[in-house]
């Protein structure tokens, strides 16, 4: 019989999956048989059983505490979260027995909070529109709550075993699974933990690897002033601990309108159902790729980390009706603008 004892054992070991039909017209890739171009593999990490590529890091920073003494048994997890993090740490709290505090801004869609509450989580939320020094912002607040006894914040800005999960593990995955043909490398930044640990793995292996960001137009990453995105668990309004600025070699600034247009072609063309991080990390790899053709490479190996799925966006990105509030395209606005015309 093939089991698992814990759900913690089901973590990593992602699958690589080769991106076609969302290339074509631009790059002609075929969905089955070699690619004649880059080839460009997208790592899915909502394959992860808490549904994102945080379960990573949840694991690697609790067991850590563990081991230090920062966490006690009984104790509580304080941490300020936009749902993915708090979706690991919440998952494998409760399965060492720990008590989760989770901090929100409010612009994290009700579908993320409620995820939480169903693992058993206390949610707080907080507004977006205060300076992260203000006392309501969700830094502070989950640090008055962290200051309480038993508590410990694991802080995945500045909690090293952040990017050292991904040093430890993806990084390594994503050398394996390509043979170490892997040229580039591409995902969004938040923490900077993903990029960071991966790239710098990727990169003792084989200097040449090349590592890009992708960020929302706006955050600091893309030299932007945080000015205020809609794409959730990316871009950043000040520099965190995790984020190694020595790894990337390049950044990717996207839109929202195109990180949310491509999301939702990845669903409706390669059946990929993600989030709209992942949409944007795949529009900067599409870039790239289609750049590396024009140039002739046709060697290159592009792998991009899709973080997590579309199922907690179905209110936001995949509703037309949001989408349209906020001036985005979608099809069936463009259906509907026809029928009006004729
Ligand atoms: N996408 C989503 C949906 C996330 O929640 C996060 C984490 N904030 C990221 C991307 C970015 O990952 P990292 O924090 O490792 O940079």
């Amino acid at each position: 019989m093939q089991y698992a004892n814990s759900l913690l054992e089901l973590i990593g070991n992602t699958p690589l999956l080769k991106l076609s039909t969302s290339l074509a017209p631009e790059l002609k890739v075929e969905k089955y048989g070699e690619p004649t171009g880059p080839l460009l593999l997208a790592k899915v990490e909502y394959m992860n059983p808490g549904g994102s590529v945080k379960d990573r890091i949840a694991t690697r920073m609790i067991e850590a505490a563990e081991a230090s003494g920062e966490l006690q048994p009984g104790g509580t997890i304080v941490e300020p979260t936009s749902g993915n993090t708090g979706v690991g740490l919440a998952m494998v709290a409760q399965e060492k027995g720990y008590k989760c505090v989770f901090v929100c801004p409010d612009k994290v869609s009700e579908d993320k909070r409620n995820v939480l509450r169903a693992y058993g989580a206390e949610v707080v939320v907080c507004p977006t529109a205060v300076a992260p020094e203000h006392p309501d912002s969700y830094y502070n607040v989950s640090d008055r709550l962290a200051s309480q006894p038993g508590a410990w914040k694991p802080n995945q800005y500045s909690n090293p075993n952040n990017p050292r999960s991904h040093y430890e593990t993806t990084g390594p995955e994503i050398w394996a699974q390509t043979e170490g043909k892997i040229t580039h490398f591409v995902a969004g930044c938040g923490t900077g933990g993903t990029i960071s640990g991966i790239g710098r793995y990727l990169k003792e292996q084989n200097p040449d690897v090349q590592v890009i960001g992708a960020d929302p137009a706006g955050s600091v990453y893309s030299g932007g002033d945080g000015r205020p995105y809609l794409v959730e668990g990316v871009g950043e309004d000040f520099w965190p601990e995790t984020y190694d600025r020595t790894i990337a070699d390049r950044i990717i600034e996207v839109s929202d309108a195109d990180s949310f247009a491509f999301t939702r072609r990845l669903a409706k063309e390669e059946a990929l159902l993600v989030g709209g991080s992942a949409g944007m990390a795949a529009f900067a790899a599409k870039q790239l790729a289609a750049e590396l053709a024009a140039e002739g490479r046709d060697d290159a190996v592009i792998v991009v980390l899709l973080p997590d799925s579309g199922r907690g966006y179905l209110t936001k990105i995949f509703n037309d009706q949001w989408m349209g509030q906020y001036g985005f395209a979608t099809e069936t606005t463009a259906d509907l603008e026809l029928t009006v015309g004729d």
